[in-house]
């Protein structure tokens, strides 16, 4: 029985796991929660790099490797590719597809945190939904900016932003009323893609907002790369 290591952190990487077997293994980084009511093993922290990565296949006798982690998580995504070539253990892959703009959106694509900065500067109620990355530049917020940042992370509110600790997925309604309270002129985004974090690009469309998005990474090419989660579990059933 080919003995799978799925590289996780995400909603449909739970999703996988859920259905893997007692010699599987889930593998999480070690930032969020932890489950603790799933079939297969859980193990937390870094590998050490692909080099890491290729001596735990080894060790532990891994057949398959699946990367399911989030499209912007680029350094361990390129570490399971190196470690897959290293170690000639097959790696498949989750690419979910980026969202695409539709008629009326005003999507404004930044490379980086600079131009971040510089595509804000016109506007004075940004909403962060792009992680914790924010809250670094705290004490940068110009003088006619007032930020809300929603990301995982507690963090206590500053005169200049507020910090919003919450887990999507996220209604289209509570989008709705929250932008209606608070009043955004811009959502700063990445380009996640999937429906859990969706319905703010729906809100900003009904009210006309621009939305910045930082750049998708590039991410490697596996062996086999999947859009869905039922395609990937597909196979890996199919592959027994
Ligand atoms: P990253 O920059 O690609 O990875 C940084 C390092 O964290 C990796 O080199 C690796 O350490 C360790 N790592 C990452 N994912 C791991 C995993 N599943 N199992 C074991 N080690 C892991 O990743 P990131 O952007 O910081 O994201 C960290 C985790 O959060 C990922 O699992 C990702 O799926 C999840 N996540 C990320 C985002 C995002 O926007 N980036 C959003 C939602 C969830 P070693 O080199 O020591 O092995």
């Amino acid at each position: 029985m080919t003995r799978v290591l799925l590289l996780g952190g995400t909603g449909d990487a739970l999703r996988i796991a859920r259905e893997l077997r007692p010699g599987d293994v889930y593998s999480l980084a070690g930032l969020g929660k932890v489950p603790d009511d799933l079939p297969c093993a859980v193990r937390v922290g870094g590998f050490g790099g692909s080099e890491g990565m290729a001596r735990y296949i080894e060790h532990e006798g891994i057949g398959l490797v699946i990367d399911a982690t989030h499209p912007y998580a680029a350094q361990i995504s390129a570490n399971a590719a190196q470690a897959s070539c290293s170690t000639r253990v097959p790696c498949w892959a989750l690419r979910r597809p980026a969202w695409q703009p539709q008629a009326g959106d005003d999507w404004r694509v930044v490379n980086d945190w600079s131009e971040l900065t510089d595509a804000l500067a016109p506007f004075r109620r940004p909403l962060f939904t792009l992680g914790r990355e924010p809250l670094a530049h705290l004490d940068e917020i110009p003088a006619h900016q007032f930020w809300f940042v929603r990301c995982l992370d507690s963090h206590p509110d500053t005169t200049r932003a507020r910090i919003l600790a919450a887990r999507g997925p996220f209604t289209l309604e509570g989008e709705r009323a929250l932008f209606a309270l608070q009043g955004f002129d811009v959502v700063v985004s990445k380009n996640s893609g999937g429906s859990a974090t969706e319905a703010k690009l729906e809100v900003a469309r009904d009210r006309h907002l621009p939305v910045v998005l930082l750049r998708r990474p590039q991410l490697p090419a596996v062996d086999r790369e999947f859009e869905r989660v039922a395609d990937l579990l597909q196979a890996l059933h199919l592959s027994d």
